[in-house]
């Protein structure tokens, strides 16, 4: 959350005064729709479909494009454990390769990882970091694999001036608490492609077919129920009003402490991909130990990114166990279609980032913040190198 308040009271109060909370209305277009449109045009993307979750909308881009058992889809091993929980839930197998010192997938990593059953890839946009994604799309063309973007944490970020989560074959939003723009839980699907949003809006809504007749030509297919209501409409129109001066503001903190930490010797901040278009979330910085990292974090108040718990895959025991599905006939890592997929998991398979993650130490970004507290932010920082380096 970045920021909430009357805007979105009153958005919601309309919405209820009117009494329409279903997202389809007689007639005319709803709040969702609005935001569809507007988020679309926001993207420069030709669809955006509105879903439940950001986990909703991952399992929508997949389904969307046809990714299924059989498949294998590349994820990095530092993201939010719904990353790879979505490919579960289309029935493909996650393949989970390392992330480089930018905190994000690792170019060379995916490509060594493409093996013959390798259908897609999802570059995650994680803490607000553009993955490298010139790289990860020139090596997506050549070996032909489709590509969700995973910018769940990065909404409102770009890559050398093109949104995030419109540079892939699709991209998936999380409007949950802790995101750049929030409506409580939500999430939403972007695609230049009509047949891939026909197949997201289905997964999203199994009954979509019967509020949008234009889709019938469309087989359609059983899915889950992940429909937005007006309610979360409303508050995203609201939200994303806010969105573009909230990021500007974030990156102007970020932009003052990289500066003004530049000359403390031996402090390296992470390298970024497109800096000047991130998100301004979290400023990172290498240390040379992990030790170090646990002691600047402790000093300068941040965190280690390998110890955040759910983001990294030693973590992920639905993952190592293979414990998908709420059935055991219906876990994808036991399926003959899956059979020829690789899917041998252990704690170290990705020692590399392991330890890049813990000797990373990331300091929360807020808005909220005057130039007062982040100058005392830098203090903090400078106080805190000499000790740990
Ligand atoms: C938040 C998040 C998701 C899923 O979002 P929900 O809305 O909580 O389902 C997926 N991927 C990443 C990287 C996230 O941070």
């Amino acid at each position: 959350m970045l920021r909430v308040g009357q805007e979105e009271i009153d958005a919601i109060a309309r919405v209820i005064r009117k009494g329409g909370l279903f997202r389809y209305p007689d007639n005319g277009i709803g709040q969702c729709g609005l935001f569809e449109k507007r988020y679309a045009e926001y993207l420069q993307v030709k669809h955006v479909t509105m879903a439940s979750s950001g986990t909703a909308a991952l399992v929508a881009a997949l389904a969307g494009l046809g990714v299924g058992p059989g498949d294998e889809v590349i994820v990095p091993c530092h993201t939010y454990m719904a990353t790879v929980v979505a490919v579960l839930a289309v029935g493909a197998i996650p393949v989970i390769v390392d992330i480089d010192e930018s905190i994000t997938l690792c170019p060379e990593a995916f490509e060594q990882a493409i093996g013959p059953c390798t259908r897609a890839v999802i570059p995650v946009h994680m803490w607000g970091l553009p993955c490298n994604m010139d790289a990860i799309m020139s090596i997506s063309e050549k070996h032909q694999l489709l590509v969700v973007e995973d910018a769940c944490q990065a909404v409102g970020g770009a890559y050398n001036g093109r949104k995030l989560g419109s540079i892939g074959h699709a991209g998936a939003f999380s409007f949950n608490y802790f995101k750049n723009m929030t409506c409580g839980e939500g999430g939403a699907v972007a695609t230049n492609d009509n047949r891939v949003a026909q197949k997201a809006g289905c997964s999203i809504d199994c009954c979509r077919f019967f509020w949008n007749p234009e889709d019938a030509d469309l087989y359609s297919f059983s899915a889950s129920g992940a429909r937005a209501s007006e309610i979360e409409g409303a508050m995203m129109n609201a939200q994303l009003d806010r969105l573009d001066p909230l990021i500007a503001l974030l990156r102007r903190h970020k932009k003052r402490i990289l500066t003004q930490t530049a000359s403390i010797p031996g402090l390296q901040p992470n390298p970024l991909h497109s800096a000047a278009d991130e998100c301004g979330t979290h400023t990172h910085f290498l240390l040379p130990t992990p030790a170090a990292a646990d002691e600047f974090a402790t000093r300068a108040g941040g965190t280690v990114c390998g110890k955040t718990g759910r983001h990294t895959y030693t973590e992920w025991d639905y993952i190592l166990n293979h414990r998908a599905g709420h059935h055991p006939a219906m876990n994808p890592f036991t399926w003959e279609a899956n059979k020829p997929c690789r899917k041998n998991y252990s704690p170290d398979m990705c020692a590399k980032s392991l330890e890049i993650l813990n000797r990373t130490v990331m300091i929360g970004n807020n808005v909220d913040r005057t130039d007062a507290d982040v100058e005392a932010q830098i203090a903090a920082i400078r106080a805190a190198a000499p000790a740990v380096l």
